[in-house]
């Protein structure tokens, strides 16, 4: 394969006339390469573990569009899925076959009685919240710094992904109001969840947390933290919602729960659940999940809410993600973290890696005796971060994909083979150079 060099100006040209027209140039902010500095790539097409821009250069794909792409790129079973759906009409507004047979797959797989389809992670985390709200009747949430659940107004505080990746606490237009009802704790700290309890146990509708996060990095529950927050929830009557847009049929074929096996009132999911294209959900309870209209009186709706293409897509990956599939997965990433490992020991580069399932990421820290592990949101926040941004340039020229943050997790593909691994190695010597 050649070699990527610096052939940007295909994608400097496009960057700049997306400037004029799009905020940022990006319709999602961490795509624009503000945390790392440069051009922002404009992709193509994706063929595996590949992706190509428009300059022609090619790249393997260490982001997998931010999770969903757990198959790789163009997989010839999902893209047959999706003509034929699409042959057959795009939308219609009414229930279809598949929206009910994605639903199945979800409810087997998953702790959930009955699921809602959606089109965004951020819908099911909103809805999932307006229903705890509408069950318990009590107004408090509890969230975790550092978790992101997409750009829900009320749990836009203090959360991680492209929020810390630029730096942005909070964010102008939440008003104070909507985020008046939110507590933000320290992650992984049950003493301070316990004490939040103690002061508003009676007004507390739900704890919603990332089951395992990976938007301030990979983070993981310690000391069975998803269990005690299931347990306090349960004492103090209010619903525990676990978050597995991004973990979900990507951990395992059930996701973080396949992991630790707590059982939230509520789950929300997204990513790979729609095989590249707009799907999510949120499920949990059937008594809870009655509370929604038509059954209930919480409202919840959507045009596109299971629409045909997306629930194609959807089935068809889902189908695809066998336990062989999960294997392989597990076993790519452990591969790609002892090659980055032996890269950076080999510069005397000080970092951490943590990893949950086959997501990991890598930390560039002052001292890894002084930083790890790292286990909520103040210890990823001290992370060497030009260390990052050098080692991502130099994989990049190097023809590997990295999200172009510190902040996020890095997420493999079952395409990974070992053309693709030498290729990665290759690039890890320059980059853990260029970041020491
Ligand atoms: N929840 C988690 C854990 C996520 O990682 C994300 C997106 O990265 C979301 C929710 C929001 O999903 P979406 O970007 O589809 O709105």
């Amino acid at each position: 394969m050649a070699a990527v060099s610096d052939h940007t100006a295909r994608s400097a040209a496009l960057f700049d006339q997306a400037t004029a027209v799009t905020p940022g140039g990006v319709n999602s902010p961490v795509r624009a390469f503000r945390a790392v500095g440069g051009v922002p790539r404009f992709m193509t097409s994706g063929d595996g573990c590949h992706i190509t821009d428009v300059d022609g250069n090619t790249y393997l794909d260490l982001v997998c569009s931010w999770g969903p792409m757990l198959l790789g790129h163009a997989h010839p079973e999902v893209i047959a899925a999706v003509q034929a759906a699409v042959s057959r009409g795009t939308s219609f507004g009414t229930p279809t076959e598949t929206e009910v047979l994605l639903a199945q797959e979800i409810v087997g797989r998953t702790p959930v009685d009955k699921v809602r389809l959606v089109s965004s992670g951020t819908e099911a985390t909103m809805s999932a919240l307006r229903l705890a709200r509408g069950f318990t009747g009590r107004d408090k949430i509890v969230k975790f710094a550092g978790c992101y659940h997409g750009h829900v107004d009320a749990l836009l505080a203090q959360a991680g992904s492209g929020v810390i990746t630029l730096g942005i606490p909070g964010t102008p237009g939440v008003t104070e109001a909507t985020t008046a009802d939110t507590i933000v704790l320290p992650y992984n700290d049950q003493d301070a969840v316990s004490a939040a309890f103690s002061q508003y146990g009676d007004q507390i509708a739900a704890v919603i947390t990332e089951a395992s996060p990976g938007n301030m990095g990979v983070v993981p529950p310690q000391d069975n933290f998803n269990a005690f927050l299931a347990a306090i929830c349960k004492a103090n009557g209010a619903l525990f919602i676990s978050d597995e847009v991004m973990t979900g049929f990507r951990i395992t074929r059930s996701g973080w729960y396949g992991v630790d096996g707590v059982q939230p009132d509520l789950m929300t999911f997204g990513k790979v659940m729609g095989g590249g294209f707009p799907a999510a959900a949120f499920g949990g309870r059937a008594d809870v999940m009655s509370h929604l209209a038509p059954e209930g009186s919480v409202y919840q709706a959507g045009t596109l809410s299971g629409n045909p293409v997306a629930t194609a897509a959807g089935l068809a990956t889902l189908q695809l993600a066998t336990d062989e599939v999960y294997a392989k997965l597990d076993e790519t990433s452990a591969t790609i973290q002892r090659l980055v490992g032996t890269a950076l020991d080999k510069e005397g580069v000080p970092y951490v890696i943590q990893s949950a399932g086959n997501l990991f990421s890598v930390f560039f820290v002052e001292s890894e005796e002084a930083s790890g592990p790292i286990r909520d949101f103040a210890g990823a926040g001290a992370q060497v971060l030009p260390r990052f941004a050098a080692f991502f340039h130099a994989m990049l020229d190097a023809g590997v994909y990295l999200p172009p943050s510190a902040f996020e997790a890095w997420f493999v593909s079952a395409a990974i083979d070992d053309d693709a691994l030498s290729r990665l190695e290759t690039a890890l010597a320059p980059a853990a150079r260029a970041a020491a």
